[in-house]
């Protein structure tokens, strides 16, 4: 299980003190704030991207993100591998599923995705390594809903698993988990929580 420390909009006093208290894994969820960060803080920090991303922004975090959870397009993926490539890098990513019942989320439903793996399957994106899948809970109080929801993300992970990276064991990621539902998200499978205000206080 890691844990990834959700630092957005939080100084970089605080990720600071986090370090120094020997955590190195961090997460952000805007590009230009990861970038500030980054200059500013000790350069083995992980870096990890979870919000949504912007094709036309991907050059600015291509020479260190470890790993961004929110891929949710080819588009996206061929600029990440076509900036990965020209810093000599394989880019992990996590590719965001649309779990929640609600609008105002990011991320492929199941249909989408099963077309851009078989895309992948004919053509896969150089300069990038897909290490597993990322998902986000509706955001209720209703405990069952989110367990079913984060139950349906792993069976699909193991699907997918099975059905595309059979052999891949670097498909071995499913990021699921915030402050609210990270309990349930670890029962029901995650390897990834990305938690934020449970470490650094409400934003
Ligand atoms: C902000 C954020 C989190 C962390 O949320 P908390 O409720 O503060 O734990 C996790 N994942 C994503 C994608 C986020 O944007």
């Amino acid at each position: 299980m890691k844990l990834v420390a959700i630092s957005k909009t939080k100084p970089v006093e605080m990720i600071q003190e986090a370090y120094t208290s020997g955590h190195t894994v961090f997460g952000e969820n805007k590009v230009q704030e990861m970038l500030s960060k980054y200059e500013q803080l000790p350069k083995n920090i992980e870096w990890h991207l979870v919000g949504h991303l912007q094709s036309n922004k991907v050059k600015y975090i291509a020479t260190f993100v470890h790993l961004i959870h929110s891929v949710d397009s080819k588009k996206l993926l061929q600029e990440i591998g076509k900036q990965a490539l020209k810093n000599h890098r394989v880019q992990k990513v996590l590719l965001q599923i649309f779990i929640a019942r609600e609008e105002t989320k990011f991320g492929l439903d199941r249909n989408e995705l099963f077309a851009l793996l078989d895309e992948l399957k004919i053509n896969p994106v150089a300069g990038t390594q897909i290490c597993g899948l990322m998902g986000m809970a509706t955001n209720t109080d209703d405990e069952t809903q989110i367990r079913n929801e984060f139950a349906g993300l792993k069976t699909l992970f193991e699907e997918v698993k099975t059905s595309y990276y059979a052999g891949d064991e670097n498909f071995c990621e499913l990021s699921m988990g915030m402050s609210s539902d990270y309990r349930i998200a670890m029962e029901e499978g995650s390897t990834m929580v990305r938690v934020g205000s449970l470490v650094f206080g409400e934003r």
